[in-house]
């Protein structure tokens, strides 16, 4: 009986999601993990998003109750603002947006948007007012203008081509010989990491949502790709609350505060000048970090004049 009963729930879960009209596939598949506890009160009102404010006020979590993951975390990012979660592998960054999400509830404190508690609205609500731009995105086997508006099923031909401007992929769309009419997916022309990050930034122009969580490919891209990707995501999360969980520290240059987590613990915060020059953790990991990109443009740059 366990054995069945477990699939008969899971599928009656992702039912539910699609009838409640959830857009983001990405987010889809963040779902699979979810344990179906997680549901509305009788209760739940949709979000009231006034102006986009988000805070973690000392959140305890953990997957496993032996094991604690956040161990009272409090950060705020006012509205408009980007903050940016970086720190070791498994230090417990993308557990942070999976609760903002509110995939999993925790065990204490409390993560509120404008001052509501993420438990006492509704799922569907919460979800509309997030947009995701993931690490991996998936592609439909369908035009590459289909995937665009994806964002936003009521978009015109014209909020499409402006998108993908905005996100830096328009000129690689028009120099296709099909245009924005080119099939893509596994079926069709097959993107780049960078391309298709591109088109998820696209995809979240055409959404607008007012908050942001931005989950950064732990893949390494060329400097050029990278900094189309950086002014892209610039434009996307300028005047909207952003959460970047950061791999590249290039991204998180910007941010008015860096959170350096490690251990499921603030170790440091605030932002980069005053990081560097504190010597610690961030500034280790930044000077690392650069020593790689070197090296690789290094062998990069080898590489294009043999
Ligand atoms: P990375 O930089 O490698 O992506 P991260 O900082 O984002 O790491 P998390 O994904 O938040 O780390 O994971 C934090 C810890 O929680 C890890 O030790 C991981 O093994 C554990 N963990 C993550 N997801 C689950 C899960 N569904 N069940 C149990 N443990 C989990």
């Amino acid at each position: 009986l366990m054995q069945l009963s477990i699939p008969l729930n899971f599928i009656g879960f992702v039912y539910r999601e699609i009838r409640q009209g959830l857009t983001d596939i990405e987010q889809m598949f963040d779902l699979l993990d979810v344990p179906a506890e997680v549901v509305d009160r009788p209760d739940a009102k949709p979000l009231a998003v006034a102006s986009g404010a988000v805070r973690f006020d000392d959140v305890r979590f953990s997957y496993d109750p032996e094991r604690p993951i956040l161990k009272g975390i409090s950060f705020e990012i006012p509205a408009g603002r980007t903050v940016a979660i970086v720190g070791p592998s498994g230090a417990g960054k993308s557990t942070i947006s999976r609760l903002l999400f509110r995939f999993y509830d925790i065990k204490s404190g409390a993560i509120t948007i404008d001052g509501q508690d993420v438990r006492d609205v509704t799922q569907r609500s919460l979800r509309a007012a997030i947009g995701m731009v993931p690490q991996d995105t998936v592609l439909f086997n369908a035009t590459i203008a289909y995937n665009i508006r994806y964002g936003r099923p009521d978009a015109t031909d014209e909020e499409v081509r402006k998108a993908a401007e905005m996100a830096q992929i328009g000129t690689f769309i028009e120099a296709l010989p099909d245009g924005y009419r080119t099939m893509v997916g596994e079926r069709g022309l097959k993107l780049s990491g960078g391309e298709k990050q591109r088109v998820a930034i696209a995809r979240t122009i055409l959404k607008a949502p007012p908050i942001l969580l931005l989950d950064e490919a732990t893949s390494a891209l060329d400097t050029h790709t990278e900094q189309e990707i950086q002014s892209a995501l610039d434009t996307v999360s300028r005047g909207r609350t952003t959460l970047v969980i950061a791999h590249r520290l290039s991204t998180v240059i910007g941010a008015d505060e860096i959170i350096v987590l490690k251990g499921g613990e603030i170790a440091e915060r605030g932002r980069h000048e005053q990081l560097l020059s504190a010597g610690g953790l961030y500034a280790d990991m930044w000077n690392r970090q650069r020593e790689a990109t070197e090296a690789e443009e290094r062998l990069r740059r080898a590489r294009e004049t043999d």
